[in-house]
């Protein structure tokens, strides 16, 4: 996708936008109490190409906490700073099969395969950036999410204080995983790391842009700037393929053939390699925990584009 098919590009967008615009489906996440205050008609299309180009469609400003969507740039700094292999060995690959707060999930294999873009695998991922204590650790944590987005990212305060008030579950997972030798450093300060980490703001455009810079090999294609090697990313973009969406993931990659990750919190990104990136911002969210509107506009753009990997002509 190059500045030949701008008009295509804008085209996809706009008929995205309006043919979902009214769609009343779906229900903001409530447990965690200040995303059910979110207003739910928030909608934005932004996508970025690897040649910097930014398209738009609709509300690209409002800020949704970025959630889940934020394992993916831990997950990428982790394999960049310790590489893939200490992934595969201390956290898991393979998509879980249950929900992405499982305990049972962790008690099952003893903490092993609990892949890095559901709780477990994620607050194991933010216990094991690089950081001599837990300030350092958060730092590079926020640091790697605003280079990918281009710009400085900051933490919405309401909704980290309402999760960390209320994030038992994920402390008894993180507990959990310590007692099988899967947690590399305290439990209580990697899950308070982790989820301040989930409430990073974010608009439509930041999450377009952090999934531009994965199609982009790792450099940031609006700044420039090197984010993370192309190997990193290579090794990123298949556990977005089988995991990103939940228990939907693979109704997912069925649909539209690219690697994505959502959150709770209504947003979601999908990498098209070598081309572009896509995000959506939309709040309410379907049974599996993925944003309706999110999910059929980004569907709907890849198909126009004819963007699916898969397809080949
Ligand atoms: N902070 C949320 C949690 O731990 C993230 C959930 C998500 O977006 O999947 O429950």
């Amino acid at each position: 996708v190059m500045s030949a098919d701008k008009g295509m590009i804008e085209a996809a967008l706009t008929e995205a936008y309006n043919k979902f615009k009214d769609l009343q489906e779906g229900k903001n996440a409530d447990y965690i109490k200040e995303l059910a205050n979110v207003d739910p008609n928030i909608f934005g299309i932004a996508l970025v190409t690897t040649d910097g180009q930014v398209y738009t469609q609709g509300d690209i400003t409002s800020m949704v906490s970025i959630q889940s969507v934020s394992k993916v740039f831990t997950m990428a700094k982790v394999i960049e700073e310790q590489g893939p292999q200490a992934v595969r060995d201390k956290i898991g690959v393979d998509a879980t099969g249950m929900r992405f707060n499982s305990i049972v999930a962790v008690e099952l294999q003893k903490g092993k395969e609990i892949n890095p873009l559901v709780n477990p695998g994620a607050i194991a991922a933010s216990s094991l950036i690089n950081g001599s204590d837990s300030a350092a650790k958060w730092k590079s944590i926020l640091d790697i999410h605003s280079d990918f987005a281009g710009r400085p990212l900051t933490v919405n305060e309401p909704v980290y204080i309402s999760e960390a008030g209320d994030n038992l579950r994920n402390q008894a997972i993180a507990h959990l995983l310590k007692a099988y030798n899967r947690m590399y450093f305290d439990p209580v300060q990697a899950t308070d790391i982790y989820t301040k980490q989930c409430a990073i703001n974010v608009n439509a455009k930041d999450l377009a842009t952090m999934a531009a810079t994965l199609a982009n090999g790792g450099v940031n294609p609006i700044t420039k700037k090197k984010v993370v090697s192309p190997e990193t990313v290579m090794y990123t973009l298949p556990v977005m393929a089988t995991a990103g969406l939940y228990d939907d993931s693979g109704q997912w990659l069925y649909t539209s053939g690219l690697p994505a990750k959502s959150g709770v919190g209504g947003g979601l990104l999908a990498v098209c390699p070598g081309k572009f990136g896509i995000a959506v911002v939309s709040p309410p969210l379907d049974a599996a925990g993925n944003s309706v509107k999110a999910q059929k506009a980004i569907a709907y753009v890849v198909e126009k584009l004819k963007a699916d990997p898969y397809l080949i002509q």
